[in-house]
């Protein structure tokens, strides 16, 4: 048999090199915007965010995931699962066999076992592309054997400009390290909604500071002549209501606090019942009170799609918006609380309404489209990546309204 020429072997593999690069997706940063209610758009401190929007495509919302808290809609941002399906039930949580999580246990926030699904980075390294991400829940845990590329500790002390900056670093580094997939977390405008609320003037200022970081980021793309060259889908994980030291429900009043265990009071409570009150506890709690209503987990409202998973306490209650469930305890630690912002609340409700923007080549230009859901942005996302979907995506109609038509191929 006749030796194949070398010259045309390396010519093929020149060929497939040239394709391979025509064929890489372009750098995909996702960043979050904490607690980014989508009405303060409209309030003329965030033109850069505004810019994005117009240029690309917004959603009129989107519908958070319920719980409408941190780490459940920021999980469910990257793995298109539901809080029952990946785990991340709750900020504050037990599992029989992992013990307690909590956002400040680093132990717990590490560790794998927590974190349910297949999060987009993972899915990016497989498919061989770089993922980095400047904070986001489960980027410090190993999951399905592997985190990203390059990731940190969470450190809510780095200053906004220096996440940007380390983002814009990776987009420098040569080619066959620069990461594909990237996060930037900023949590400023969730901080001063709980302190001060939604409608108040730090409230406002913290959206202009926030949009600065934005600002930064844009313009060290547009030096870079990337603007237009990198995906941006900026979110949020829920929006915002106004608390009030006059609207506190006192769960103590109303089931004996020695027969249940709570570590978590606020918005959603979870209620462990302890062996032998299980009856008196659902007998007193569960139903509507003044400022809150309880379920049995099994009961909840089908539109919360929770309630399944072991990691959900027995018993759930929930605030009516811009009430606190607290106990004496509670009360106590937060004499000089006069009321500010929370989150948490039914998912459904306008005050807890997350943002959707995208822009870039992956985008269509220049729409609003109907709200999409958390779950549905993992869609998005791997539509920008080029990535098959492993299993089929929540709201795929939306998904296809938002990615730009494929180019033909060429
Ligand atoms: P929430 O209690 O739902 O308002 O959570 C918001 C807070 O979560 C932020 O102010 C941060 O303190 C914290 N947080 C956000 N991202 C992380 C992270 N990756 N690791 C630990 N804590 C985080
Ligand atoms: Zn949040
Ligand atoms: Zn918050």
């Amino acid at each position: 048999m006749p030796r194949r020429p070398a010259p045309l072997i390396a010519a093929f593999l020149l060929a497939l090199a040239a394709l391979q690069a025509v064929a890489a997706p372009a750098p995909l940063i996702l960043v979050s915007l904490d607690g980014f209610h989508p009405d303060y758009l409209d309030r003329g401190h965030a033109p850069t965010l505004r810019r994005l929007a117009d240029a690309g495509t917004r959603a009129q919302w989107m519908v958070p995931a319920f719980p409408t808290l941190t780490f459940p809609n920021h999980y469910t941002v990257v793995t298109g699962l539901d809080p029952d399906e990946h785990g991340i039930v709750h900020n504050t949580m037990f599992d029989p066999a992992l013990g307690e999580f909590r956002l400040a246990n680093r132990a717990a926030v590490g560790d794998g076992r927590w974190w349910g699904g297949v999060p987009v980075w993972v899915a990016a390294a497989r498919a061989g592309l770089r993922t980095a991400t400047l904070f986001w829940p489960g980027s410090e845990a190993e999951i399905a054997g592997m985190r990203p590329h390059d990731w940190r500790p969470y450190d809510g002390r780095m200053l906004p400009g220096a996440r940007v900056d380390q983002v814009l670093a990776w987009l420098d580094r040569p080619a066959e390290q620069r990461p594909t997939f990237m996060t930037l977390y900023f949590e400023l405008v969730d901080t001063v909604g709980h302190a001060e609320g939604p409608r108040s003037k730090r409230l406002d200022a913290a959206v202009a500071a926030t949009d600065r970081a934005l600002a930064r980021l844009v313009r060290g793309l547009e030096a870079r002549a990337m603007l237009d060259a990198v995906n941006l889908v900026i979110v949020s994980d829920h929006g915002m209501a106004a608390t009030s030291a006059r609207r506190i429900v006192r769960l103590d009043r109303i089931v004996d606090r020695d027969h249940v265990v709570v570590r978590y009071f606020g918005t959603i409570v979870p209620v462990e019942p302890v062996a032998g009150r299980e009856a008196a506890v659902a007998q007193a709690l569960v139903g509507q009170h003044r400022g809150m209503r309880c379920w049995r987990k099994e009961q909840l409202p089908a539109r919360f799609r929770h309630g399944a998973h072991p990691r959900v306490a027995p018993i759930i209650c929930l605030a009516d918006v811009g009430w606190t469930i607290a106990d004496a305890e509670w009360v106590a630690n937060n004499r000089d609380w006069r009321g500010g912002g929370a989150h948490g609340y039914d998912n459904h409700d306008p005050s807890m309404r997350a943002l959707f923007v995208a822009h870039g080549p992956a985008f269509r230009r220049g729409q609003v489209v109907d709200p999409i859901e958390a779950r549905g942005v993992h869609g998005v996302l791997l539509g920008a990546l080029g990535l098959p979907a492993a299993a089929p995506v929540a709201q795929p109609a939306r998904i296809e309204a938002i990615l730009a038509p494929a180019a033909p191929p060429r």
